[in-house]
Order: structure tokens, then sequence, then C-alpha cells
């Protein structure tokens, strides 16, 4: 294996720290779990279009998906450092963390705005495994990345709300027993601000099947669980309200950059099993009566690719820092997500190239694992989206939107 990146901790640190010291213990143990689901297993998953059910168990059964919940909740108490090992590594493993990655971050809205009722009642059984919380309402047909202009309306009435609309690429709806759905409460026309008026609830996916909630799957080009959702005068109970109504815009916020910092982690995961593939090929594979990896146009771009991976794994870790203590990371969240799906990708395309023809041949998991991997240019937020938040929130550039 490429040897490993090394670690920086402290947000303004650069102190580097060797990697057998960077959760070395949940590394080993992560790389052991992933030993029994071989490239074969995701293969026959991705040609099914099959939920990898026994490896989200397995990863239950660990109790890594709920690292990051408090232990008084069920869980291990754990910074979300440890959870970018757990899905780094998961990643450079050959596996995917995406059937499940969720579990581990969305319960943080619930966690951080949610009444001491609500976190008693769901957090324990979310930290166990035994409900799952892995769906996220936010995005929608008609308005995509302009979030405060969704259409999802939840009235009032009496004790509960009565919820309509639409979602779409709504993930593992049909894998998890509760969603965090995004609605408007408050039409946009009636806000000071178009983030207000927004809020957040607690979905209870299996009482609203057949009774005001549809989902139906899409058909994508990878196997990630994806679908839509309709809402058709589904009752949610006004108990599963998390927070203020109307303020259900900024308790994401801070999620959506554990989401980034998590998704970034998987990238640089997938970059690593890339630039393994790439160099163990590189060095094997012989034409011209050499291995093919003494060529340069074959080496620079599988060293560029890592080098560049190196500079993304350093962000990541920045960005980690400041969310673990506490600090403003959208900056650092942001730019650590678009680097390392960017990096990934470059790893991702020198892999495809170093493997010449075999690339295309399915039981290489090269073309799969690169198909995996372009999703975190787009999701959970594109790279233009990343450059227009730099752009304008931090450069003080002309706001395009
Ligand atoms: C497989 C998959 C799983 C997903 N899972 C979930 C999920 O679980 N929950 C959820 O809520 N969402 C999910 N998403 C949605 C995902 O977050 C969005 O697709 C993504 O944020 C882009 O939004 P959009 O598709 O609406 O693109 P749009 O907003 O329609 O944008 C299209 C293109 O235009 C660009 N663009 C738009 N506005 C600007 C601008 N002002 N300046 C420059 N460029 C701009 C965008 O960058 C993008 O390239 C998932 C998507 C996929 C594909």
């Amino acid at each position: 294996m490429v040897a490993e990146m090394d670690a920086g901790h402290g947000a303004d640190s650069v102190t580097v720290v060797p990697v057998d010291q960077d959760y070395a213990d949940i590394r080993d143990s992560v790389r052991r779990i992933c030993e029994d689901f071989p490239g074969e297993y995701w293969r026959e998953k991705d040609e099914k279009s099959e939920y990898p059910e026994e490896f989200v168990q397995a990863l239950t059964r660990s109790g890594y998906l709920g690292a990051l919940i408090p232990e008084e909740f069920g869980g291990s108490g754990l910074p979300i450092r440890a959870g970018s090992v757990i899905l780094e590594e998961i990643h450079a493993n050959g596996c995917n963390a995406g059937a499940c990655h969720a579990q581990m971050y969305i319960m943080g809205t619930l966690l951080r705005h949610g009444s001491d009722e609500q976190k008693r009642k769901y957090l324990p059984g979310i930290a166990s495994g035994e409900i799952r919380l892995q769906a996220f309402g936010v995005s929608e047909p008609t308005t995509g990345t302009d979030t405060t202009q969704l259409k999802t309306r939840a009235v009032r009435d009496g004790d509960h709300y009565v919820v309509n609309g639409q979602k779409i690429w709504t993930s593992r709806a049909r894998q998890s027993d509760l969603m965090l759905l995004l609605a408007r409460t408050t039409p946009a026309d009636q806000v000071k601000r178009r983030t207000d008026g927004i809020s957040t609830f607690i979905v209870d996916l299996n009482a609203g099947k057949d009774n005001g909630l549809e989902i139906r799957p899409i058909p994508t080009m990878i196997n990630h669980n994806t679908n839509e959702v309709f809402f058709d005068n589904l009752r949610v109970p006004a108990e599963n309200l998390i927070g203020e109504e109307g303020r259900g815009f900024r308790y994401i916020l801070d999620g959506m950059n554990a989401e980034r910092v998590l998704v970034a982690s998987e990238a640089l995961g997938d970059g690593r099993w890339f630039i393994d593939r790439a160099v163990a090929y590189a060095n094997e594979r012989e034409v011209f009566g050499a291995p093919i990896g003494r060529n340069q146009g074959i080496q620079f771009p599988i060293a560029r690719a890592y080098a560049q991976l190196r500079a993304a794994d350093m962000m990541v870790r920045r960005a980690a820092a400041l969310f673990d203590d506490g600090k403003d990371c959208g900056e650092d969240a942001n730019i650590a997500k678009m680097l390392a799906s960017e990096a990934a990708w470059e790893a991702a395309e020198t892999c495809m190239q170093t493997f010449g023809g075999f690339a295309f041949a399915r039981e290489y998991d090269i073309e799969r694992k690169w198909r995996e991997c372009r999703l975190m240019k787009t999701a959970p937020i594109s790279t233009n989206l990343v450059l227009a938040y730099v752009a304008q929130h931090v450069l003080g550039l002309p706001r395009s939107y």
C-alpha cells in the first residue's frame, strides 16, 4: 500500500502526526471488517442494484455508525476526526460507505437542536442501529441547489403538521426508519430573510407508507439507493418538529459542514484505493519488454494525483479540527470537500488510464469505483456551488444568486 497520509491536529497547527497515532486501532479494525466484503461482493450488489445490507449490518455491529453520538445516548462520543478515519478507511479498502454514512451524521441536527425528550427517544436506538435515521430530505426537483426556495409545505393543523410536496434524490429512504425533512412552514413571500420560515422535522417513514408518503426508486449510474419521495397530506406529529418553527435552515447548516468533511474523507479513501491499484499495476504490467510504470507518461500522473490527495488530506484534517473545536468551519469544510473530490477524481482517471483496456472489465472494479467516485464532485454539493461560496462569502465578490 502507498504510504498513508500523515495527520495534522489542531485547526492552526501544521504538526505532522504519524498515521499510527491517528486512530490506528480504528483503522485496523475497519480494515478487518472490510476484508469480509471484497470487490466481488460490491460487484454483485452493483449489478443487481441491491442494498449492501450485510455490510451495513457488520458496520452497525461494530458500533462505528454511532461513533459521533455521545456516550450518554449509547454512542462512542468520538470527534468528527474519528468519523473521517472510519469512512476514509472503508473507501481505501474498496468498500463504499454511501449506503449508511448518513446514519453517522444526520443525527447531528437532532443532537444539537432537538429537545431532551427527542434525544432520549431516538438517539439510543440510532446509536445501536435499531433505528435507522439515514434519509435526508432536502433536494427538490424544481428548485435544485436553491434550497431556500424549496416548495414542500408543512402546515400546522392542531397537534400535527400536514406535509405536501416532493423531494428528489432522497438516498436510503427505503432503508431508513426516519427521515430528516426540510419543509417550508411560512411562505417565502411572508418572511424577512429567505432562510426564515423553513422547519426541520423527524418523519417516521414506516408510519407514512401508504399513508401520505410514497417512495419511488430512481435508477442511477451507481448503486446508491436514491429515491423520489412524494408527500400527499402526510400527517407529522407536531412533537416531531426539531427546535423552533421557522429556524430549520440554520439547524441543518452545521450538519452540512459535518457531511462535507465526512464525504471528503470518503473521497480521500477512494483516492488512496485508486493510487494503490495504479501503482501495483504499473509495476507489474509489462509492455514493450518493461513495466509500464517505467514510462513517465504513466508514473507522473500517479505521482501528481498522490500529491493532490496529500494536499486535500491536510484541508480535510483542518476542517475536522475546526468542527471539533466548535469553530466556524464553513469555508474549510467546503474547500476540503471540493479538493478531496477533485483529487479523488484525478486518481480515478489516472487509474483508468493506467489499466488500459482492463479498466473496462468489471472484474477489476476500476470502472465501478470510477463511477462511484464521480458522485462526490456533484453531491452533497456541486463544485460550482463551493466556488460560489468561496467567491462570494469568503472573498467578497458580487453574488450570483
Ligand atoms: C446519487 C445522488 C444522491 C443524492 N442524495 C441526496 C440526499 O440524500 N438528500 C438530498 O437532499 N439530496 C441528495 N442529492 C442531491 C444533490 O445534493 C444535488 O444533486 C446537488 O446538490 C446538485 O443539485 P441539483 O442536482 O439540483 O443541481 P442544480 O442546482 O440544478 O444545478 C445544476 C448545475 O448548475 C450549477 N449551478 C447552479 N447554480 C449555480 C450558480 N449560481 N453558479 C454556478 N453554477 C451553478 C450546479 O453547480 C450544477 O453543476 C443526491 C444527488 C445524487 C446524484
